[in-house]
């Protein structure tokens, strides 16, 4: 039986092209566990791997597509039988194993995640890795005592994935949150979410002084660069920032201050090599913390042949909230 599935090729001179092909069971990697795959996500990160910006794809050809969540149709796994409903969020898909863009996926069964019984396949998808690293961003600012009575919280990179379910989650948490963003008019989108109020992105994104007015007590950075020194530079006495991603650059022109002075504390937020258990922690949350529903009008609905004009249009910042691919 053959199945579709959009497959990344480089040539030998190094141009990088994405085609739906027809692929047999056969050809799948290696894995104990075989998936019916229903939906995938465009990340970011799906959008440099398909342009083939160094460091994501480390061997082709591959297929794409760093989320997936479906049905079991076969396992060598006593934890997961034909019928379970499961996801994978990272580990090596789309990097040196085959991810979510085919309709078929053979993977290792250490990477799979139970859907949680309150969700739908599609509704994991809608909060898919983008959500999924909210929530350890948020579990990070928990851990280092950010609640609701210190004070607000901000999110970055407003208007994205990450940003979009980060502002849900967090005001469903009661926090007030303040939302940067470089789409002032999405200001109603943004407050339907659950964000209080709305700063342009531009007041944080060019080089300010190593400490300023203390202005909320946490943050999930989504963007990096100057915008993640000037939150930090912001933040509240013992507070803390969840750093999770680079949309403005991968740069850090930080000074010690906030840290030396402030006593803020810095948090790493990594998804990709999570281990079980914080996975775990973060769906079992999300499970309980946040009202899929909510998520209805923040999703575009595309099939597989459109993945590779989406994935080159969240690179240019012009996709809105969550990307589903019905596979
Ligand atoms: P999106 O592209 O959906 O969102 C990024 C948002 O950042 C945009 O919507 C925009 O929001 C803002 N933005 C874009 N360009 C700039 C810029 N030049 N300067 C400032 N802000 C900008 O991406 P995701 O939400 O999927 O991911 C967000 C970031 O998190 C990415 O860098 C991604 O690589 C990273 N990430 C990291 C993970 C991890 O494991 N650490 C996992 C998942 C994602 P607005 O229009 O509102 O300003």
């Amino acid at each position: 039986m053959s199945f579709r599935a959009l497959f990344t090729t480089k040539s030998d001179d190094k141009q990088i092209e994405t085609n739906l092909i027809e692929m047999a069971e056969d050809d799948l990697m290696p894995g104990d566990v075989t998936i019916d795959v229903e939906w995938s996500t465009v990340n970011y990160k799906d959008g440099l791997a398909l342009s083939g910006a160094p460091g994501i794809i480390q061997s082709y050809p591959m297929i794409g597509g760093i989320d997936l969540a479906g049905t079991v149709t076969s396992s060598e796994d006593a934890r997961y039988k034909p019928g379970d409903k499961v996801l994978i969020n990272g580990w090596a898909l789309s990097q040196t194993h085959f991810g979510g863009y085919a309709e078929k996926a053979r993977v290792k069964s250490d990477w799979l995640i139970k859907v949680p019984d309150t969700f739908t396949t599609r509704q994991t998808m809608a909060i898919g890795t983008a959500g999924y690293t909210a929530m350890l961003s948020i579990l990070a600012l928990e851990h280092n005592g950010v609640t609701p009575e210190k004070g607000p919280v901000l999110v970055t990179g407003a208007n994205g994935g990450v940003g979009s379910i980060a502002i849900a989650v967090l005001s469903n948490l009661g926090f007030e949150v303040i939302a940067s963003t470089g789409r002032m008019d999405e200001e109603a989108y943004l407050k339907s979410l659950g964000a209080t109020s709305i700063i342009d992105r531009t007041s944080l994104s060019e080089p300010g002084r190593p400490l300023g007015k203390e202005r909320w007590a946490g943050a999930v950075d989504a963007v990096g660069s100057h915008t993640l020194v000037n939150v930090l530079a912001q933040t509240q006495y013992r507070g803390a920032v969840a750093a999770c991603g680079l949309a403005q650059g991968p740069d850090l022109p930080a000074t010690v201050m906030p840290f030396i002075l402030r006593n803020v504390t810095l948090a790493g937020i990594d998804s990709v090599n999570a281990p079980y258990a914080a996975r775990k922690t973060a769906w079992d949350r999300l499970a309980k913390d946040l009202n899929p529903e909510i998520l209805e009008h923040t999703i575009t609905e595309v099939n597989l042949e459109d993945v590779p004009e989406t994935a080159a249009n969240i690179l240019k910042g012009k996709i809105k909230g969550r990307t589903l691919v019905k596979v």
